[in-house]
C-alpha cells in the first residue's frame, strides 16, 4: 500500500499583503503562495496506487532504468522518481521510490501526461529525455495536477522580453470544486540564465481585466531544470470562452543588487538613478525601523529585501521565511516605516525557530482589537501589533480609535522582547 504524493510545497510562506484584492481566485487544490497564508501545507492523499497497471512494466525493464534515458520511446514509458509519504503513527516519514509509468504525448509538444487515479501530471524531459525535477526541497516532477487531459493553449502574453512559453490548460471538477469546474492553467517557459531573460528578472504579472499588477508569487513561479514552470487556477467562470490564458503581461525587468545593513536589496533598476538614489530612497525608513527594533533580535533574521515600485501591484507588500530567513517584497518606490516595520513582524514571527504561539495569538486576535487590518487574521494582527509596539507610539496617540495596543498583546509582546 502506497501512498501517494499529490502536492508538496514545503515552503514556510507567509504573506502580508496589505490589501484583499488578490488577481484571481485561487481554488484549494492549487496551493497557490498567497493562499497558504500559513504553515508548511503539503496536501497529500491517500489514494491508494498499487493498482496502476504500469508498473509492472518495471521488471521489464531494469537495465534500461540504469543506464537508458527516463524516456523510453518504444514503450511510451518514463523512469519516474516519486516521494511517497507514510503516516505510521501519525509520524510523516519520506520514502523516495521509482518506478516506470507509461505516458501520453501532446499532441504539439514534448511534454508528457503521466494519468494516475484520475489526476493527470505534465512530464518535462531535457534534451537527453531524462525527466526535469523541480530544484531545492521541492523535489517533484510536476507544478499541479489537471482534473482533465491538459491540452496546449495559445500564449498571447507580452513581455519587454522574449518568451519561449507553452501554456497548458484544463477544465474539469475536482474533489474542492465538485460542482465548478476548476480552470487551470499550466506555463512553462525558458528560465533564461540565472533567471534572467536578456538581462532582466521577473518581478510581476498582468491578468485580462485587471488594472492591478499581481506579484510574482501570483503565478508561482518554480525552476525546473532550465525553465521555469507556474500555474494559475481559477474557479470556473461562466461563458468564459477560453482561448488563451487570462495572463497577458510577464514583466522582466533589470534588477539592481546592493548590501545594506546585513541585507540583500534588490530593486528595479529603471526606477533609480543608480544604487545611491536607491539607498536615499529607503534609507530614512529602513534605518528608523531599526533603530525601532534595536537591541531587540526583531531584524536579525532579515535576508533579502526586494523593492519593486514601477506599476501598482494588488498588493503594497509581502513576507516570507524559508527555515530562518527572512524576504520582504515592498511593491512601492519608497517603503514607508510601516512597510518595513510590519514585514519585518511577519519575518520574525514566521521563522522556523520563532518563539510566537499561534494559538495564543489567535486567542489575542479574537479577543482584542488592534487595528481594522488585523482583523484580517492572525498573521496580520501579529505584525500589527509588531508595529504599534516598536514603530508606532504616534499613531497610537493621534489615532486611538483606529489604532490600540491592549495591555494583554502588550504583556504578550514583552515577553519576546523584554
Ligand atoms: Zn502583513
Amino acid at each position: 500500500m502506497k501512498k501517494f504524493l499529490v502536492f508538496i510545497f514545503p515552503f514556510l510562506i507567509a504573506l502580508g499583503c496589505s490589501s484583499d484584492d488578490t488577481p484571481l481566485e485561487q481554488p484549494d487544490q492549487s496551493k497557490a503562495p498567497n493562499e497558504q497564508l500559513e504553515d508548511t501545507d503539503s496536501a497529500t492523499s491517500d489514494t491508494d496506487s498499487d493498482s496502476d497497471s504500469s508498473q509492472d512494466n518495471s521488471s521489464d525493464n531494469d537495465t534500461d532504468q540504469s543506464n537508458g534515458p527516463d524516456f523510453d520511446s518504444s514503450t511510451n514509458t518514463v523512469l519516474l522518481t516519486q516521494t511517497a509519504y507514510y503516516y505510521p503513527n501519525g509520524v510523516e516519514t519520506e520514502v523516495e521510490y521509482t518506478e516506470r509509468v507509461a505516458v501520453v504525448p501532446l499532441t504539439g509538444s514534448s511534454h508528457k501526461v503521466y494519468e494516475a487515479n484520475g489526476v493527470f501530471y505534465i512530464i518535462q524531459l531535457d534534451e537527453n529525455n531524462n525527466v526535469v525535477y523541480t530544484e531545492g526541497d521541492r523535489n517533484s516532477f510536476f507544478m499541479t495536477s489537471h482534473n482533465e487531459m491538459p491540452r496546449l493553449v495559445t500564449s498571447n502574453i507580452q513581455s519587454d522580453v522574449t518568451l519561449n512559453m507553452q501554456v497548458y490548460y484544463s477544465n474539469a471538477p475536482n474533489a474542492q470544486t465538485p460542482e465548478a469546474p476548476a480552470e487551470i492553467y499550466e506555463f512553462i517557459w525558458d528560465y533564461g540564465d540565472q533567471g534572467k531573460i536578456e538581462g532582466k528578472e521577473f518581478i510581476g504579472a498582468k491578468f485580462d481585466g485587471r488594472d492591478k499588477y499581481g506579484t510574482p508569487w501570483d503565478v508561482n513561479p518554480y525552476k525546473f531544470g532550465d525553465t521555469f514552470r507556474a500555474q494559475l487556477a481559477i474557479i470556473n467562470i461562466p461563458d468564459k470562452n477560453i482561448t488563451t490564458a487570462p495572463l497577458t503581461e510577464l514583466v522582466y525587468k533589470e534588477v539592481g543588487v546592493v548590501n545594506y545593513k546585513g541585507v540583500k536589496w534588490r530593486y528595479e533598476a529603471d526606477l533609480y538613478e543608480g544604487e545611491a538614489d536607491f539607498l536615499s530612497h529607503i534609507k530614512p525608513n529602513f534605518d528608523r525601523s531599526l533603530e525601532d527594533l534595536s537591541n531587540t533580535d526583531g531584524a536579525n533574521n532579515l535576508n533579502t529585501i526586494s523593492v519593486f515600485g514601477g506599476r501598482t501591484y494588488t498588493c503594497g507588500a509581502e513576507a516570507n521565511c524559508i527555515g530562518n530567513e527572512g524576504y520582504i517584497y515592498c511593491f512601492t518606490k519608497t517603503p514607508d516605516l510601516y512597510m518595513f516595520t510590519h514585514e519585518i513582524g511577519h519575518t520574525w514571527s514566521l521563522r522556523e525557530d520563532s518563539p510566537v504561539n499561534w494559538v495564543e495569538w489567535e486567542e489575542l486576535w479574537a479577543t482584542y482589537f488592534v487595528s481594522e487590518y488585523a482583523k484580517k487574521n492572525s498573521k496580520e494582527y501579529f505584525a500589527d501589533a509588531f508595529y504599534l509596539y516598536f514603530s508606532g507610539q504616534k499613531d497610537l496617540e493621534d489615532f486611538p480609535n483606529l489604532y490600540q495596543m491592549p495591555d494583554e498583546v502588550r504583556a504578550k509582546l514583552d515577553t519576546y522582547f523584554k
